[in-house]
């Protein structure tokens, strides 16, 4: 028996049977010897012997894996893959590798192997038989296996559009994703040029904040996640949230983790402002209650009864402001723990629109309030959290129009909708306040509307209770001309 390698194929050729029979006896020695399994075919790749490893291993006998019993022990994911690998070697009689997992008799467990064959070929050239081995490389396929999903981890978490990542060597930044490069307004042009600098976009006012985080990570090889603000490369500024670990291989090199904290920054101002303004609002009623509250009593004093009922009046709508927006206060608070309870009635929204614009407009000299198609319109929700929607609606039409005469509302109705509009010709909104103005908190920036006293959750709570009903709330503007707020609900779902 000789070996040889062509350019083709690699194959054992045989001189003569006689000499096969006698290394048949030396070879299955080496098989037996061998640490991995061991396997012979006949020509069509039915298998003929397997070494005493491979039997261990299966904890089957030579005869159940004989022909293509050793097939059973194969990972049903990869059989097909396997017999195709085969069949085609057999066919073509070009030697194989194959790799695929093998059942451990005893344990029922699958490891991986490596199965590499080869022909032996008679003088002729035929093929005669196959010898193979299998080799165990499971504990290389789990390496690899871990080390892909490693690397498919650092792929996500580069490429996230959430978190910023920089790598930094000395002041210089040597590498970093998009996500930081967006954040810090740079190029990958600028990132190649070395012309990311962390200290020149570090605003003076976080640099011994940035220093101190540097010691920290030189004594425990990260730093705590720190609040600090990125000098752009347009100059502007941008919140962030900064955390950073160096790695232990290389002491050179620190990875950078960055947040964008703009939106959080924006919400804490808008609270702070709340609370400024909310204590202001809420104040004011109170103070002028105080106020007629002594006057009334000096009143009272001196009997001059008619005066003191007309001041009585005033005080109890005063009261009634401050109590109002102490619901919605609360109301606010109990969106936020999902307590907001909604009473189950049947409403007519026409009447209820009716009796809203009847009380408000004694209450409001300077608009005309004029209601349109106000017909008895059967809906069952809470009649108190529509009054809110509808009350909110015009209160804000009328506050925001400060020069003009008239709020327009109107009902309509479709088989499948209702729809109510509240049509103001006031201020109006800017495009890019249409959806802010409906977050808890917002107030509109400008000059004239921060004239306007409130506290920005008239529209977050009326948002909230039309989207309860499945409704939409959507809003029409031209700013100067006025502004239509259209309250929509389904009423196919109430049927
Ligand atoms: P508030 O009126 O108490 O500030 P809202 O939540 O009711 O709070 O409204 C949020 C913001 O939306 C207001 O600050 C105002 O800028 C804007 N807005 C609401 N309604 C109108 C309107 N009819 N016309 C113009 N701007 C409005």
């Amino acid at each position: 028996m000789t070996l040889s390698n062509t350019k083709q194929t690699t194959c054992v050729t045989l001189t003569s049977c006689d000499q096969l029979l006698a290394s048949e006896e030396s070879w299955r020695v080496l098989a037996e010897i061998l640490p991995q399994l061991v396997w012979t075919t006949r020509a069509d790749g039915c298998v003929d012997y397997t070494n005493q490893r491979f039997c261990d291993y299966t904890h089957a006998t030579p005869e159940q894996l004989q022909g293509y019993g050793w097939g059973q022990f194969l990972h049903p994911e990869d059989a097909e893959r396997v017999l195709t690998v085969r069949a085609h070697a057999f066919r073509t009689g070009i030697p194989y590798e194959v790799e695929y997992r093998l059942q451990e008799g005893q344990t029922g467990r699958y490891r991986w192997f490596l199965a590499r064959a080869m022909p032996v070929r008679d003088e002729a050239g035929h093929i005669v038989r196959w010898f193979g081995t299998s080799t165990d490389i499971d504990e290389q396929k789990r390496t690899e296996e871990a080390l892909r999903q490693s690397q498919e981890c650092v792929n996500i978490l580069m490429s996230s559009s959430i978190i910023g990542i920089a790598i930094t060597e000395g002041e210089q930044i040597v590498n970093a994703n998009d996500t930081y490069l967006r954040m810090t307004g740079y190029t990958r042009e600028d990132l190649r040029e070395g012309r990311i600098n962390w200290m020149q976009i570090t605003p003076p006012e976080y640099l011994a904040q940035t220093l101190q985080a540097q010691q920290e990570l030189a004594i425990q090889q990260s730093t705590t996640l720190y609040e600090k603000e990125f000098v752009r490369k347009d100059g502007s500024r941008l919140p962030i949230l900064a955390g950073r670990v160096t790695l232990p291989s290389n002491s050179i090199q620190t990875i950078g983790f960055v947040l964008d904290n703009s939106a959080r920054k924006e919400l804490e101002r808008r609270k702070d402002e709340f609370i400024a303004v909310a204590s202001h609002e809420l104040r004011a009623p109170l103070t002028v209650l105080k106020l007629q509250a002594a006057l009334l009593k000096k009143r009272i004093g001196r009997q001059s009864m008619q005066k003191s009922a007309a001041d009585l009046e005033q005080m109890g709508a005063q009261v009634n402001n401050g109590v109002r927006l102490m619901e919605e206060l609360l109301d606010v608070s109990r969106i936020q723990t999902g307590t907001l309870k909604y009473a189950q009635e049947s409403v007519d929204l026409g009447a209820l629109l009716r009796e809203i614009v009847e009380t408000m407009q004694q209450t409001c000299p300077t608009h005309t309030l004029i209601l349109h198609g106000a017909t008895q319109t059967m809906f069952v929700s809470d009649r108190n959290r529509l009054r809110q929607i509808f009350i909110n609606l015009i209160n804000n039409a009328i506050k925001y129009s400060p020069q003009a005469k008239t709020v327009e509302i109107d009902l309509r109705t479709t088989a499948e909708t209702v729809t109510i509009s509240v049509h103001d010709h006031g201020l109006g909104i800017p495009p890019e306040q249409r959806e802010k103005i409906f977050e808890r908190f917002y107030r509109a920036a400008g000059a004239r509307e921060h004239a306007i006293p409130g506290l920005g959750i008239g529209l977050y709570l009326v948002a909230e209770i039309v989207s309860h009903y499945g409704g939409t709330i959507a809003v029409d503007s031209q700013v100067g001309h006025g502004s239509t707020f259209h309250v929509t609900f389904p009423r196919t779902s109430q049927a």
